[in-house]
Formats: structure tokens, sequence, C-alpha cells
């Protein structure tokens, strides 16, 4: 769907991507967000990601998603370093930074504006929330009913109309949107429907996740993208704008999550499951990725390097179910040396 304003058309499954990018050595990245430290779930998406790119030949970026102003630390990005390098884990060329990309995203935008495909808007978090008429399933996440749409010419006049700073906003067709997955297979996402138009940029003038990371991944040459699976209703929000950008669609394998032993989705706040707890309590960064190798269908000695893993790599051996975290963990991997 690159031709054209977008319309009410339902979307097919884009047919470049993962059969291109099966042919030739695929570019992966790893884009950490400096908001915590990284703890098991996060390692385990990363060796996941970067075997399997190395196993092909291919090449590991490292990108630091840091846009999201205050929660982004400087102390966060040297631990992620920190704890990338003690995995064993390397990428090439310099880590690149979101904050660094303000002129690709300012591009973009006015890619996008060009097409038509973006309006202005001035609804706060509060109006759109009480607009919604009943609680939506699922996600927290309100769809965002369309008040502005066709509302003001531009954000320059909606700004001067209502006194308040604009956004800018998606105008996102009808229909499903098919998301084509390495792990998951084909799914389809009603975009409109779950979440309506979606923001590109923020009413505080930060470019929003979505259209960041289309922009960071066509920089960074990035065709390859293995991350947990809560990303995947996201990949059909990225899928409309690589669309309307031209740019092609990443070979896609969202990873289920691991989870405490009550099936809960790990928080960064999981401070025991920190690498940095790990390190600290005296884990061998061996024993972690053997047993993640072990979580994650590869065979693996129970105390592995990540490059030791690279020869019988497969990815769809993966299980295709979230992996509870036993609670005592640490003694676990403690007790692999
Ligand atoms: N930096 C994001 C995160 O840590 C990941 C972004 C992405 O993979 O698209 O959740």
């Amino acid at each position: 769907m690159s031709e054209g304003p977008p319309g009410g058309e339902p979307r097919s499954p884009s047919t470049g991507g993962a059969s291109d990018a099966a042919d030739r050595p695929p570019t992966g990245r790893l884009a950490p967000s400096p908001t915590g430290r990284l703890h098991l779930g996060h390692a385990r998406s990363f060796l996941l990601a970067w075997c399997s790119a190395r196993a092909r030949g291919g090449r590991v970026v490292l990108r630091v998603d840091d846009l999201d102003g205050p929660r982004c630390r400087e102390e966060f990005v040297a631990g992620l370093l920190e704890d990338l390098d003690w995995l064993g884990l390397d990428w090439d060329g310099p880590p690149a930074r979101q904050s660094e990309h303000g002129a690709a995203y300012a591009a973009a935008l006015e890619r996008l504006e060009a097409r038509g495909a973006l309006y202005a808007c001035v609804c706060t978090r509060a109006e759109i929330r009480s607009a919604r008429s009943a609680p939506q399933a699922g996600a927290g996440e309100a769809r965002y009913p369309g008040t502005c749409r066709d509302r003001h010419a531009d954000a320059a006049a909606a700004e001067a109309a209502t006194g308040r700073t604009a956004g800018l906003r998606l105008r996102v067709p009808a229909g499903p949107v098919v998301v084509r997955d390495a792990l998951a297979g084909e799914s389809a996402h009603d975009v409109a429907a779950e979440v309506g138009d979606f923001l590109v940029a923020r009413r505080d003038g930060a470019v929003a996740y979505q259209l960041a990371v289309v922009v960071d991944d066509d920089l960074q040459g990035v065709d390859e993208v293995i991350r947990g699976d809560d990303l995947l209703p996201s990949a059909a929000r990225q899928a409309l704008l690589m669309d309307l950008l031209d740019v092609p669609r990443p070979r896609w394998a969202h990873v289920p999550l691991l989870t405490d032993a009550a099936g809960t989705r790990l928080a960064k706040r999981t401070d025991a499951l920190a690498l940095a707890s790990l390190r600290a309590a005296g884990v061998d960064p061996r024993a972690v990725v053997g047993w993640l190798a072990e979580v994650s269908g590869q065979p693996a000695s129970p105390r592995a390097t990540p490059a030791e893993l690279l020869a019988s790599f497969d990815l769809q051996r993966l299980p295709r179910a979230p992996v509870p975290v036993p609670d005592d963990v640490v003694e676990r991997l403690r007790a692999r040396g």
C-alpha cells in the first residue's frame, strides 16, 4: 500500500520482507530502553535476536531507545552496555541513539504530511478517556474516537483556534492489517477498531514510539526485528507507517515473554532477576546463556557463550508459549557454575 493516500481498503499481507530477507545475511538489532536495568527477559530477547542474525552471518546493531525523556537515565545506558558485554553479546558499529535521530523523524513526518496521512489533534489523554463509551476488551489503551479528524486545517490552525499545543495523528484506514511473523504466523489487526488514529507526534513535540522505531530501523538498515510478543500489535501500526513511507517490512519474530512463576510478565522492577543482581550474586554469565538457550528450545551445555549456540541455532525451535521463571532461578543458575 504505498500508492495513493490511505483509503478504506483492507490490506493484504506484504510479500516482501520475510522471503527476501531470508536470502541474504540479515541485519538484526538490540534496542534496549534505558529506563531501568536489564533483566532475564531482556537478555532472552537480545540473545535470540543476536543468535538469529549472527547464525546467518548477519550484522547486529545496537540502538538505545532514549526518547522517553524523564524516564531515561545515563546510568541505565552505562548499565545496559555493561550487561550486554557481560552476557557476551556484541554489535557492529557505534551504538545509535534515538535522541540523535530528530532530523530523520522530522523528515518522515513531512513525508506523511505531504501524503495527507496526518491531522493535528489537541485532545488530552483525559478527554480521550472520558470520550470512551465503554471499556474496551484487553489492553488498557483508549481507542482514539477521531474527535479532531477533519476539524483543523493544520497544527498551526489547531493551536490558534484552541490555545493548546497540537500533536499529529495518522489517519488509520478501516480494515485489517496483516502481519506476517516468523513465529506467530500471520495475524490480522484491525488498527482502526483497536486503537484508531494513533499519535505519530505527541503534543509535547516528541515523536511517538511507533514512528520512531520505523525510522530508526530504516536508518540502521535493520531487516530483522526480534522482540517480545507484547509488541506484536504495534507491528501492525508500524506496518501502516512503513507502507506509507515506502520502507520495506522487516522479518518480524515476536517472542513469547518470560513470566514470573505465577505467569505475570516480568517488569523492569523485578530487581532479583536484573542481570546486575545475578552478577552480584556470583552467577556465571555462561550459566545464564545456557539456561536461556534451554528454555528457548536450543541445544546447549548448561554453561555456554552466545557464540557457542550459533552452530545449531534454530529460531523455529522456540516454544510458542510464555516461559515461567522458577522462583529459585538464582540458585539454579548458581548451581550451573
Ligand atoms: N525499546 C523498546 C523496548 O525496550 C523496544 C522497541 C522495539 O523493539 O520496537 O521495549
